[in-house]
């Protein structure tokens, strides 16, 4: 913060009770102006009806604490935030221990019944605002505490509620609740501050708000316009009017987003050529009769639609998702011996070198005897006489297909005739990337320079709808079936004092043949963090438990050669017992593996816990998977790690018990932690909408897409007089160059 200088005028600060000061706290929070308050929407309402009672509540908590909860995912009940409005009877500040103050709380609602709330931080500032008779809104997670009989609140969040607002409370007025952050509270903006700011700012804006949405669009939607819609989410008169304003402004973010995608696929259609393959392929055919297994439905569909595409004339730009060991393998494989026979080079990309290794002898594997085709590998580690020869033989175009790494699109590394680029394994493939991607295309030499067809393979599935906003500038297909004979892995959350039995079961499967994984949340002991580690675990396994098994170490902090040396021992099974980390994530293929336990599994997320766990289960026998977690969770979660992320561990372990979906999977993480979070909002591209949810709002997307690619198809420009503040608004939120050259 810079202390010299003139002091920025800020606008808010000439508002009623807001002053230099608030301005600043307000503006720190992203707030400068009045449009900005008026967006800086409630986070929640509360009405006298809605609230909850405390003896309700008080039921509620009892029976979940003092049933006999024998099951794991009964333990760990989901803890819920819930709102109560009620009256201080009692106010004691004790001190505990060595001069520790703790103030306890006590409320009495209506239904007569008491709550305790229970403060050990900024004691002076509670007393300073709470006061005996005061009615008060609390937001917190309320417990049962079986000893002493009662039901308390730590660390809730309070609002007192002055008699003016009471009053409007018992009229059954509905007060909305605006997020206040602590630097918003030090300047001295409560509630009741936050309340008549947004007033003032109300009134000054809202007779000026242009609506960016056309005008049909609204008619044919039924939404309301975008000032109703502002000033019901400030002012609801009901529950309904709350619904509807939502309901328009969650249309709005979306529209305008798919509005950005419309724009930005035009742009991506226009200039290119692309190569017009023809659909006949003899070794493709003959490659389908030699397979071993039939192919799935979905794996026959997802072909057809890329087969589409490479026969189309334009450039390819697909994504094709299939879970973990759905056969995309055999799907791209397919399509590269349909661009062979068409003349063309096939080139297929792995994120590591083993898994490239693997794909080079899978793939020919495949192909079988006698194929006559030259398959080269190109990696970083091949030696420099290795590599000449490769580089020839691909510039000659007597390589047809070359698999790879990253070493794929080094500069030195001239295509003969590129006709199909597939990446595999790609997750987290952002907007970014693609648009490198798009560079490296262009890297054939070939006669003619057209853009190569590009397939874009993801084992990490992504919600529908988030695909669709993500990835709506490319065309998706989707293996949603996997092959019948495949047994869903057995997945079981363990707590640690079992341990030993998960111990002797890995035993029993490595008596059988078969090789596991423990896959541990740290490398290294760390005085930081309460999580074992790798290291520390796989020297006491080794001297214990698995004294007599080979057991083998894998970890990010070792070299790269090292890594990849382990790994392939692992997988020529010199070791019964790999002990990891997540490094073997996106990892190699052990279809012997049938094991994995996975410790301190609440530390990890969702879809992390997946792709782990779809490292067994790739071959003919049952699989299982342990989620090892501490005994005393359910008191873990209330006492020590008030982080959110571990509270959300039950959800994210009972998810993974009760299914293998890794579309369900996705769904549930996506509501868990946002999209952002889950593809990284700045490299996906995805804004962190204020209103929409990716999952709940599916039908909506579907909505908005439609209206907003037919939208641009009457005006492509924007140029119609009705559609200028839509025009002005895109440009405001979306800085995209795209943008430009539609708009
Ligand atoms: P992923 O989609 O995870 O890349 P793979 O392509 O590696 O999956 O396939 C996993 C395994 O399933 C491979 O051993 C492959 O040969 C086999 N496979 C692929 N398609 C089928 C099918 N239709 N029926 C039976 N097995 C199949
Ligand atoms: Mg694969």
């Amino acid at each position: 913060m810079p202390t010299e200088g003139q002091p920025t005028i800020l606008p808010l600060q000439y508002l009623k009770g807001v002053g230099p000061r608030r301005a600043e706290a307000l503006a720190r929070e992203g707030i400068v102006t009045y449009q900005d308050v008026v967006l800086y929407v409630p986070r929640a309402y509360i009405d006298r009806r809605s609230a909850q009672s405390i003896a309700q509540l008080r039921e509620i908590a009892r029976k979940q604490t003092t049933s006999d909860a024998s099951s794991f995912t009964e333990q760990l009940s989901i803890r819920q935030q819930v709102s109560v409005v009620a009256s201080v009877v009692r106010i004691h500040k004790k001190v505990v221990g060595k001069g520790r103050s703790m103030l306890q709380v006590d409320l009495r609602d209506e239904s007569n019944a008491v709550l305790q709330l229970i403060f050990w931080n900024q004691v002076a500032y509670y007393l300073k605002i709470l006061s005996e008779g005061a009615t008060i809104v609390v937001h917190g997670v309320p417990q049962f505490e079986e000893r002493w009989n009662t039901l308390s609140m730590h660390h809730p969040e309070v609002e007192v509620v002055d008699d003016e607002e009471a009053g409007q409370f018992g009229a059954g007025a509905i007060l909305p609740r605006y997020r206040l952050t602590q630097g918003m509270v030090s300047a001295g903006i409560t509630m009741r501050v936050m309340r008549s700011i947004v007033d003032q700012c109300l009134e000054e804006s809202i007779p000026a708000m242009p609506d960016p949405l056309p005008h049909e669009v609204r008619k044919e939607r039924l939404l309301i316009d975008r000032s109703q819609a502002l000033f019901a989410l400030h002012h609801p008169q009901d529950h309904a009017e709350i619904h509807a304003a939502q309901r328009r402004m969650k249309y709005e973010e979306l529209f305008l987003f798919e509005l950005l995608l419309a724009a930005r696929r035009k742009s991506r259609k226009r200039p290119e050529h692309g190569i017009a393959m023809q659909s006949q392929s003899n070794r493709a055919r003959a490659l389908i009769g030699r397979l071993p297994f039939e192919l799935t439905g979905a794996q026959k569909r997802v072909i057809r639609e890329i087969i589409a595409d490479m026969t189309s004339g334009t450039p390819m730009n697909r994504l094709l998702q299939g879970d973990v060991g759905s056969g995309k393998t055999v799907v791209a494989l397919l399509c590269m011996l349909n661009a062979v026979d068409n003349g063309y080079q096939a080139l297929i990309m792995a994120p590591t070198e083993i898994l490239a290794e693997q794909h080079f002898h899978g793939l020919q594997r495949l192909l079988g005897e006698g194929h006559g085709l030259h398959v080269q590998l190109l990696v970083g580690s091949q030696r420099k006489k290795e590599r000449m020869q490769a580089l020839q033989a691909i510039a000659h175009g007597t390589a047809t297909i070359v698999v790879g790494t990253h070493a794929l699109f080094e500069a030195d590394v001239a295509y003969h005739k590129l006709g199909l680029i597939v990446i595999d394994e790609q997750h987290r493939f952002g907007v970014a990337q693609r648009a490198e991607l798009k560079r490296l295309g262009q890297h054939s030499h070939g006669a003619e320079q057209r853009t190569p067809h590009i397939l874009v393979m993801s084992a990490t599935p992504i919600p529908r709808t988030l695909s669709m906003t993500l990835y709506g500038d490319l065309d998706s297909s989707v293996i949603d079936q996997l092959p019948a004979q495949r047994k869903p892995i057995k997945t079981h959350v363990v707590f640690e004092s079992k341990l030993h039995e998960v111990f002797g079961f890995i035993k029993s499967e490595i008596a059988l043949g078969r090789q596991a994984y423990i896959v541990y949340p740290l490398v290294e002991r760390s005085d930081k963090v309460d999580a074992k580690s790798a290291i520390e675990h796989f020297e006491h396994l080794c001297e214990s438990v698995f004294y007599d098994m080979r057991v083998g170490l894998l970890h990010g902090q070792m070299s790269w050669a090292e890594k990849e040396s382990v790994m392939k021992d692992f997988l020529e099974r010199r070791f019964d017992i790999l002990v990891s980390t997540t490094v073997i994530e996106v990892g190699i293929d052990v279809p012997n593996a049938t094991v994995m336990l996975i410790e301190n599994a609440e530390r990890f997320g969702l879809s992390q816990l997946h792709q782990l766990r779809g490292r067994v289960g790739r071959g003919g026998e049952q699989s299982y998977c342990f989620l090892a977690t501490k005994d005393h969770f359910k008191y873990q979660l209330s006492r020590t790690s008030s982080t959110e992320d571990i509270s959300k561990a039950p959800i994210r372990l009972r998810t993974m018990e009760e299914t293998t979906d890794g579309f369900r999977i996705a769904e549930v993480d996506l509501r868990l932690r946002g999209p952002g979070d889950v593809m990284g909002t700045r490299q996906s591209g995805v804004p962190d909408f204020t209103f929409a949810d990716l999952v709940a709002d599916a039908e909506l997307i579907a909505e908005t897409r439609t209206d907003a690619f037919s939208l641009l198809e009457q005006d492509p420009q924007l140029r119609r007089e009705e559609h200028q503040s839509l025009k002005a608004e895109l440009l405001r939120m979306f800085n995209d160059s795209t943008m430009s050259t539609v708009a």
